[in-house]
């Protein structure tokens, strides 16, 4: 539509459009009151705007839509009306991408009654193909409008119907992968399969399909639906609980499986690489003092330690033999709150004695000294 904010802001450098130069005319007068800040700040105060904020924020100045906008790292859409291609050309180094307009809750309190929005169906992955190899990461699904609680697609909550688009859904994302359509580093998290019954092969060819197209970085941490799902996969330093990745109705053997049939799938999966990657996912607990003293609690639960386990056993490496250096130092990223964030001061960090002792077992070359704050 001609009038739409996203237009606007694409307007608003032709300058012999009158609407644009009243728009530039408003930002020139907004433009002394606004605190100067240097354009990376601004940048970093945007990622964490609502999308009709940001666009609003671009409309202010050209300064804004030329420096600003490029340095944006994060989008957070509302509603499906933005899936839009308009300005995406404008933001250069986009990592981040929440979508929450894919599911709608009727938020009775308590109630869980939630749908699909079918124009988020159809616009989000038109909309994600604009964007460039800096994306890293996609969440789609909803907030619940009575406490902006994020959640993903929790197939006990839909109704047939929607369980049969969410699988078409997941069979599109596939299919874009496949055709190198999407970034191919990207993480897309949120969606699930919903196949309940469980049979002794399973057929099901949407995750089948999902296992072999989605990136295999990503295909390492799908999650069978069936797992109680406890830990981390995708800790977002905006949410409250854990965003998961794809979850599929495979069995973890299964998964695997598809994934050492996949060129580069064996490497990945018995790398080194991975075996540190999997230390780093201990579940960290944030603990406030009476002292108001923030600290980080660190355990690994029996989910982790069974991957950890899992890859001992079967790879060809002597992990025993890894520098000790290169492994507490994998351990300790378990203390930050997302993968990509600097950890806490030393001090405030705290490895559970049993998850010590529990990786201590596995034959892992730590030192207790090297976990103690005292
Ligand atoms: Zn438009
Ligand atoms: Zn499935």
């Amino acid at each position: 539509s001609k009038h739409s904010a996203t237009d606007i802001v694409d307007d608003s450098i032709a300058t012999d459009d009158t609407a644009a130069a009243e728009t530039m005319a408003a930002a020139a007068a907004a433009e002394v009151s606004t605190p100067s800040l240097a354009p990376e700040i601004w940048a970093h105060v945007c990622d964490f705007l609502p999308y009709q904020s940001l666009l609003q924020t671009a409309v202010v100045s050209r300064e804004m839509l030329v420096d600003v906008m490029p340095r944006v790292t994060m989008l957070h859409i509302d509603k499906s009306c933005q899936l839009h291609a308009g300005v995406t050309h404008r933001y250069g180094d986009v990592q981040d991408i929440y979508i929450y307009s894919l599911i709608e809750f009727e938020d009775d309190l308590e109630s869980y009654d939630c749908h699909l929005d079918d124009d988020t169906l159809t616009r989000a992955l038109p909309f994600l193909c604009n964007f460039s190899s800096c994306l890293e990461r996609v969440f789609l699904g909803g907030r619940r409008p009575s406490n902006g609680q994020v959640e993903g697609y929790k197939t006990d909550r839909f109704s047939v119907e929607d369980d049969m688009k969410m699988n078409n859904f997941i069979d599109l994302f596939s299919g874009a992968f496949r055709a190198g359509a999407l970034p191919n580093n990207v993480w897309i998290a949120g969606l699930s399969c919903s196949k309940e019954t469980r049979m002794h092969i399973n057929t099901c060819k949407v995750c089948r399909n999902a296992c072999k197209s989605f990136p295999l970085s990503s295909v390492v941490d799908f999650e069978d639906i069936h797992v109680i799902k406890k830990r981390y996969r995708f800790r977002a330093k905006l949410f409250d609980d854990d965003i998961f990745g794809l979850n599929v109705c495979l069995k973890r053997t299964e998964i695997e499986e598809i994934i050492l049939g996949r060129p580069g799938g064996k490497e990945l999966l018995q790398s080194k690489a991975r075996f540190m990657t999997l230390l780093g996912r201990g579940v960290r607990h944030v603990v406030i003092t009476d002292d108001d003293e923030v600290l980080y609690v660190v355990k690994y639960d029996d989910a982790v330690l069974g991957q950890i386990n899992g890859f001992i056993k079967h790879s060809s490496m002597d992990v025993t033999m890894f520098p000790p250096d290169e492994v507490t130092e994998a351990i300790r990223r378990s203390f930050a709150a997302d993968e990509r964030d600097p950890l806490p001061p030393r001090e405030q960090c705290y490895l559970a004695e049993s998850s010590f002792n529990a990786l201590k077992e596995l034959g892992l070359p730590i030192e207790e000294t090297d976990f103690l704050n005292e």
